[in-house]
Formats: structure tokens, sequence, C-alpha cells
């Protein structure tokens, strides 16, 4: 007797033959008369017509508090979710001059779409400011169905220059940050059984390079909340996803980074460019959508290939 495990599988699968729809034990009751899978096929068949692949009317009306909105890619974020009617809760920290006009300028654009808006300096780094952000929106706007944590910083330095000014800023900024912000929406979420969480984290989260100890650490301690919050929020209709993005051509980045390093990353990237800030902002719509409402605890990439 040939008792091989290929032999097996296959003598597995002969016993497993469904059997004559007259002999099948009936799981559920069903209408005498009746095949359950012939139901089930019906089912399926009649399913109504395909949704949109992105269809954001749903959208409408919603609620978003997006971290870091003023400028940038949060920016870019708090116009495409207002363009489909969201009203926005948008931060910024306000050291000066310049980021003041920065949120005064988005602040602009996002009552130009005519959705309601409230924005407010507030220190992601201190979860008293942030707690009391969250307040203000849920009593100007209404309960946060969306929370973008995009705030972020970067203070690059090799490691053994690195200050604790330096590695604490970025830390507190871009990881607690997200876990104070996401503490005060979560309840009001799970409270009304629905929410989308979209964290921003980065390609540095997942490969890193020279001088980035401070950044990777806090973006890779990003995947590992998302992940962590999915789990526990997911039984409250609670969708918790990242975003990846490679380098983002941002004012910001052109300023800061390199031209040398800049070509660098273009040249790694499979499609051969820098990505903008709406390449991020098409992905968190979609991950806010109900397109991606089977989609928890997921890390998209939105660097043109930089990571493969
Ligand atoms: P920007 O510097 O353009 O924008 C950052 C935003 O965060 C600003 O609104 C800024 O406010 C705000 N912010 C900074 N610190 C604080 C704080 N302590 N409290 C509240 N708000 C704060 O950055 P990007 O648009 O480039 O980046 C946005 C996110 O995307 C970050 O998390 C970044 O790490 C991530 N990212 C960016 C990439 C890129 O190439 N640009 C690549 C990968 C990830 P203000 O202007 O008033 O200081």
């Amino acid at each position: 007797m040939n008792d091989s495990p290929r032999s097996r599988d296959r003598a597995g699968w002969a016993g497993d033959a469904p059997a004559a729809a007259s002999e099948r034990p009936s799981a559920v009751s069903s209408p005498p008369g009746h095949d359950p899978v012939q139901q089930l096929l019906e089912e399926v068949t009649t399913e109504p017509r395909p949704r949109p692949l992105l269809d954001t009317s749903d959208l409408r009306g919603r609620v978003a508090v997006v971290t870091g909105g003023s400028s940038g890619i949060g920016r870019a974020v708090c116009l495409t979710l207002a363009e489909c009617g969201v009203h926005i809760g948008f931060c910024y920290f306000d050291d000066g001059a310049a980021s003041r006009a920065d949120a005064e300028q988005t602040a602009a654009s996002i009552r130009a779409t005519g959705v309601r808006l409230h924005f407010a300096n507030c220190d992601v780094r201190d979860s008293g400011q942030v707690d009391a952000f969250v307040a203000q929106v849920r009593e100007d706007l209404g309960d946060p169905d969306i929370l973008v944590n995009n705030a972020g910083i970067g203070r690059d330095r090799a490691l053994w220059r690195m200050s604790n000014a330096e590695w604490e800023a970025v830390l507190r900024t871009n990881l607690d940050g997200t876990f104070f912000f996401t503490r005060a929406v979560a309840p009001v979420m799970r409270a009304r059984e629905h929410g989308k969480i979209v964290n921003v984290t980065s390609v540095h989260g997942i490969r890193s390079e020279f001088g980035l100890s401070n950044y990777s650490s806090s973006k890779a301690a990003l995947i590992g909340f998302t992940r962590s919050t999915a789990v526990e929020l997911g039984d409250h209709n609670i969708n918790v996803n990242a975003v990846a993005p490679g380098y983002i051509r941002t004012t910001r980045l052109t300023d800061r980074v390199p031209a040398e390093i800049l070509d660098h990353a273009r040249d790694r990237s499979v499609l051969g460019r820098l990505g903008d800030p709406q390449d991020v902002a098409g992905v968190v719509l979609f991950l806010c959508s109900e397109a991606a409402r089977h989609i928890t605890g997921a890390v998209i990439p939105v660097d043109g290939g930089y990571l493969l």
C-alpha cells in the first residue's frame, strides 16, 4: 500500500469529496426542499452591482483630525479630504511667523471648499494640549471619524554626534504625538463603532540610511503602534493603517536635504522620480474610504518603488 504523504493527501481529497446533496447533513436549518448550497450560490449571484473603486460619497459630512496640517503632506491631506466634504480640524506647531502664515494659507484653501474648519497651534508632544485640541474639535465640528497622525520632524545626525535633545525631539514628536492623539480620539471612535486612523510613517521606518537613528527608530515604532492599535480597535469597526512615503517633494524637504541625496533617492526609485504630497494624500483618502473597509494594520509604501 502506498502510504506516501502525497497518496494520503489524495485519499484525503477523495474522502472529502462532497456527498450527494441528499446525504449532506444540514448544518443550518433550511426550508424543506431547499438546498443550502444552491441558496448560497443564489446570494452570490444576486449581490448588488460592485461599488465603484473609490466612492467617497460616504465621507461627506464626516470629521477629520489631521496633525501637522499646515504644510507639506498634511496640507495635501487636509485639502483632499475637504474636497470630499470632510470637515477638518488640523493642528500645527507655532514656532514663528512662517508657520502661522503656512497655517493661515492652508486654512484659507480649506475654507474655499465650503467645509467647516477648526485649526490651532497644538504641540503634539504635550498630551494636555492634545486633549484640549480634540475637545475643541468635538465642540466645533463634532466627533472625529478620521484621524491622520502626520505631524513629524527629522533631526538627522550621525549617532555619535546626536544630542539628547535631537533624539528626544524626534521620538516625542513622531511617536509620542501619535500615541497622544490616538489615545484621545480612540474612545470617541469606539463609542460610535466607527473610525479610520492613518499614521504617516516612512520608508525609513523599514529601511534606514546614515544619520537617521532617531528618525528611523520613531518611524519603525509607528509601524508597531499601527499594528498593535489595529488589533485593539478592530472589533469596534476602526481601521488603523499606515502610509510609508519615500522622498516626497515638499518645500521643506527640498530646502533641508542636499541635492545629491535627492538625486540618489530619485535614482533608487523604480519609477525614477520623487513623489508629491498629493501622491500620499490620495492613498490616505483611499484608506479613509469604505473602499478600504477590509484593510487594517497595513503599511502601504508610497515610494515609487524605492524599497524594492
Ligand atoms: P513638513 O515639515 O512640511 O510638515 C510637518 C507638519 O508637522 C507641519 O504642519 C508642522 O507644523 C507640524 N509639526 C511639527 N512639529 C509639530 C509639533 N510638535 N506639534 C504639532 N505639529 C507639529 O513635513 P512633511 O510634510 O514633509 O512630513 C509630514 C510627515 O510625513 C512627517 O511625519 C514626515 O516624517 C513624513 N514623511 C515625509 C517625507 C518627505 O519626504 N517629505 C518622507 C517620509 C515621511 P509647523 O509647520 O507649524 O512647524
